[in-house]
């Protein structure tokens, strides 16, 4: 299941994984989803003649959740953690009516990038969204395709193929500041030292639960790492991570 936003990502996402089936040693079928979560001014016609075109199967999903954030949410707070919880809760739903095996977001690395650093500066914890997630439901297996491109070379894409893109403002939430702080920052240190971003990718897949203070991953005292299953919410475990680093040319600069 596609989820299909109508922003640059999910389109390449949608490319990406329809030339996958062509070429992929497994079988698999696609089919796209779209919330329409009744923002005013949505173009509901642009996705359904987009997919249409493209002789891809979808669904449209009318929920009005934009009602209900603007009635639940404070005025002037953003908007945003609401209404992603009702997002996903849909799109879980839809997988389950439709039989979808996995649900695939369009997050790339550079979102990866942006989740760590909120998470390291903001949230008190080492994690980012990973390209591979159990919902706590048991049942929804989410993924990520983008998890290793770019945001630069997705930008490409989609300039390239001129998507029809659907304006993400058009719920007139803030812009989340923090994120967009965070999105400066790498810009910032990438033009300081290009490779600086792939070492932090690297890094993601990379990880030394004995140079850190988690004690649930490391017995400091034993000196040996702990089989601690992971969170239930994540499969992504670092060594499929680590397997994947060397295939998508993030090098990994090891430091003392
Ligand atoms: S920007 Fe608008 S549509 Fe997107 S998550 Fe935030 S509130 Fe929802």
């Amino acid at each position: 299941m596609v989820c299909m936003s109508g922003g640059k990502d999910s389109y390449a996402m949608l490319d990406l994984l329809l030339h996958l089936k062509q070429v992929a040693p497994i079988n698999f079928s696609l089919i796209a989803v779209n919330l329409d979560q009744k923002q005013p001014g949505f173009p509901e016609h642009v996705l359904p003649e987009y997919l249409a075109g493209k002789n891809v199967a979808y669904r449209i999903i009318e929920e009005d959740t934009f009602s209900i954030v603007t009635e639940k949410v404070p005025a002037g707070k953003t908007t945003c953690g609401l209404c992603s919880r009702l997002r996903r809760g849909i799109l879980y739903r839809v997988a389950d009516e439709i039989g979808a095996t996995k649900i695939a977001l369009g997050h790339h690395a550079d979102d990866l990038l942006e989740t760590l650093l909120l998470n390291l500066f903001h949230g008190g914890a080492l994690k980012t969204m990973p390209p591979k997630l159990h919902a706590d439901n048991g049942r929804n297996v989410v993924i990520r395709p983008l998890a290793y491109c770019r945001e630069k070379d997705l930008q490409a894409l989609s300039d390239q193929q001129s998507y029809p893109i659907i304006p993400c403002n058009l719920c007139g939430s803030q812009p989340n500041l923090q994120r967009q702080n965070m999105k400066q920052l790498l810009a910032k240190w990438e033009s300081e030292d290009p490779t600086r971003i792939s070492s932090m990718l690297g890094a993601l897949g990379n990880v030394a639960p004995s140079h850190l203070l988690d004690k649930t991953l490391y017995d400091f005292d034993a000196n040996e790492r702990l089989g601690a299953e992971p969170e239930s919410t994540d499969i992504g475990s670092a060594q499929e991570i680590h397997l994947s680093i060397p295939t998508t040319g993030f090098p990994v600069r090891r430091m003392q």
